[in-house]
Order: C-alpha cells, then sequence, then structure tokens
C-alpha cells in the first residue's frame, strides 16, 4: 500500500486551479520505502458509534462548561472550556481532513457550526491548513509559519494567527471560499454583538471571551508544539507515546502519523502509531512533551 502524498493536491478546498500550491515537490518522508509499506487503508473508515462520539465528545465538555458557567464556578468552567476547545479542534480537524464518516455536507455543516461556536471561520482555517499539509514548514506554510519561534514568540503571536488565517483565505482563496469566509466572519460579528448588546447572559459571555482567547492560543498548542525543532525532509512533526498523555489529550499530539497519512481519523491514530514504530522507530524521537 501506498502513502498518498498527493491525495492533498487536488483537495484543498478553494484553491484556484494551477496555484503554486499544486507544484510544491512532498518532502522526501513521503518517498520513504518503509513507510511506503505501512498499511493504512483499513483505519480509514469509521464505524457507526465513532461517527456519533466524535461530535458528542466537544458537545459533552461544551454542557459541562455551561452549565459550570451558569452556577459561578468560572475556575473549574475554565478548565473545561479548555478540554471543549481541544476537542473541537479534534472535530473540526478531522472534518478538514474528511474523515468524520459524514458526507461532504454535513461535514460543512459541522465547520459552519463550530466556527460559531469556537469563533472564527473554520473554514478559512482548513484552507490553511490543507496548505501547510502541502507546503509542510515551507516559505509559504502561513500555518506552520512561527514553528521555528521560541516558545514565548510563538505564545506572543497567537493573537494574530487566527487574522493572518483570513486574511490568507480572503487573498488565495477562490470566489465561493471568499464568500464562505466572509459569511462566516459576519456571523460572528453577529454572535459577538447579540451576546455582548442584547442578551444579558454572563454564561454566554464567559463562554464567548473564553473561545476568543482558545483562539489566541491555536498557534501555540496546536501548531508550534507538534512542529518546532522540526525539519522539511523527515522529522516533519513530533508524537507522543505517553498512554496517559495521550488520553488526556484525546490523542490530538500524534501527528508526524497524521502528516503521513492524514485520512486516518484521529481515534484510530494510536494503531497507526504502532504500525508505524515497527517500520521507522526514530520517528517516535521527536515528542511533544
Ligand atoms: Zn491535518
Amino acid at each position: 500500500m501506498k502513502c498518498e502524498h498527493r491525495q492533498l493536491t487536488s483537495d484543498i478546498a478553494g484553491v484556484p486551479v494551477g496555484s503554486q500550491v499544486d507544484r510544491e515537490p512532498p518532502s522526501d518522508i513521503f518517498h520513504d520505502p518503509r513507510l511506503r509499506a505501512v498499511g493504512w487503508h483499513d483505519l480509514v473508515r469509521v464505524a457507526s458509534f465513532e461517527i456519533l462520539l466524535e461530535p458528542l465528545l466537544p458537545a459533552a465538555w461544551l454542557a459541562a462548561s455551561l452549565l459550570t458557567a451558569a452556577y459561578g464556578h468560572y475556575v473549574i468552567a475554565l478548565g473545561l472550556s479548555f478540554v471543549f476547545f481541544l476537542t473541537g479542534l479534534r472535530l473540526i480537524h478531522n472534518a478538514f481532513h474528511f474523515s468524520l464518516g459524514l458526507s461532504r455536507r454535513a461535514t460543512d455543516i459541522v465547520l459552519w457550526v463550530m466556527s460559531l461556536v469556537m469563533l472564527g471561520s473554520m473554514h478559512a482555517v482548513r484552507f490553511n491548513h490543507l496548505r501547510h499539509h502541502r507546503l509542510t514548514l515551507g516559505e509559504d506554510d502561513v500555518e506552520g509559519r512561527h514553528a521555528e519561534m521560541p516558545a514565548w514568540r510563538a505564545l506572543l503571536f497567537g493573537p494574530a494567527f487566527p487574522i493572518l488565517l483570513y486574511i490568507t483565505a480572503l487573498r488565495y482563496g477562490n470566489r465561493k471560499l471568499r464568500a464562505t469566509v466572509s459569511a462566516e466572519l459576519l456571523l460572528n460579528a453577529a454572535w459577538i454583538a447579540l451576546v455582548f448588546r442584547v442578551w444579558n447572559s454572563s454564561t454566554l459571555r464567559y463562554h464567548v471571551s473564553a473561545m476568543a482567547v482558545g483562539q489566541c492560543l491555536t498557534a501555540f498548542f496546536a501548531v508550534w508544539t507538534v512542529h518546532h525543532h522540526c525539519d522539511r525532509t523527515h522529522y516533519i512533526a513530533r508524537t507522543l507515546r505517553n498512554k496517559v498523555k495521550n488520553g488526556i489529550t484525546f490523542n490530538m499530539f500524534l501527528h508526524i502519523e497524521h502528516h503521513l497519512f492524514p485520512r486516518v481519523p484521529t481515534c484510530h491514530l494510536g494503531e497507526l502509531s504502532r504500525r508505524i514504530d515497527r517500520v521507522a522507530p526514530e520517528l517516535k524521537s521527536k515528542i511533544v512533551f
């Protein structure tokens, strides 16, 4: 079986045909015969309960955080919101790669809903994320641009990160993507205005504020942690092997596995990591934490 390094070439939603991103050659690791022999197609299929579980996971943490905030326990709510944001990222990331087991239309709806719940434009984030898979850590990889910064600079860069992603999508996306991103950002503006100007709900105000903080931290937690001190040829991303750490981070840090086989859903990355370890054990030497 082959490692489908080309699967995203024509699959970057919103990229105009013949753009630079389509001509970028894949990293050397995608030619590694050991990895090209790894079987992964059987891991793409998701069972009915896995399809159901994926959106229920963030929904449960969201409900818990809103309930706790409603009773005024904001410190506990903040911890629950953090886990909601993490599992929300897992959901949209699987949606980016169409690995939720849902139709394209249903996957699109997931991105629209999560754009409001987590704030931002998830279609813009998807556009940049799929470019990131094609250009990993290259000059034009906007999502991975800050991976080589020191940690403190990546944290400071955080508030500018989502804005940079929206500008890139609006600048390089096709007409349909530009319209979608604009609509999502307008909906965000309306949602924020309703929460802070019209409705008198301290719970919703807390939630929107927590999500804004979460968006400012994604540059560090979702990108820097998994790509810092990596290279463009072999060690393109980091990973994690400690079972407890993988459990509390919902397998979100099995990142080299994800870059090599992006169609494999997060729920099957554990098994994929075991198969990769058998043929290329050196890849687990770069851990996230
Ligand atoms: Zn990805």
